[in-house]
């Protein structure tokens, strides 16, 4: 788990910084997760069959269904950008079917 601020991962991105704790007496176990770049968190508790985000309390089946789609990279503007596959349209086509027609007109 990382602990560290500011660790480039190798998909260019600040690693999240992760603590945990085990149970204390009543309190349930809980992740800290801390933004690679500044103080930011995310407190999930974990219980039974609940989870509490940043204390906001729902079962666990519940969180599935919301979050899963997005940790899927399942929902619309999710995913890479497809810059890439459109690039290689751009440019002049120089060899269209009008420049063989213009050929054949000339002379
Ligand atoms: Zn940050």
């Amino acid at each position: 788990m990382n602990r560290k601020l500011a660790q480039t991962r190798p998909d260019g991105y600040f690693a999240i910084r992760v603590f945990h704790r085990g149970r204390r007496g009543k309190k349930d176990p809980r992740f800290l997760f801390k933004c690679g770049c500044c103080d930011e968190k995310l407190e999930v508790y974990y219980g039974e069959d609940t989870l509490e985000i940043n204390g906001v309390m729902g079962s666990v089946e519940n969180w599935r269904e919301l979050l899963l789609p997005l940790l899927e990279v399942k929902l619309p503007g999710q995913g890479p950008t497809e810059r890439a596959a459109t690039e290689s349209r751009s440019g002049p086509d120089e060899s269209g079917p009008l420049r063989g027609l213009r050929a054949a007109r000339s002379g």
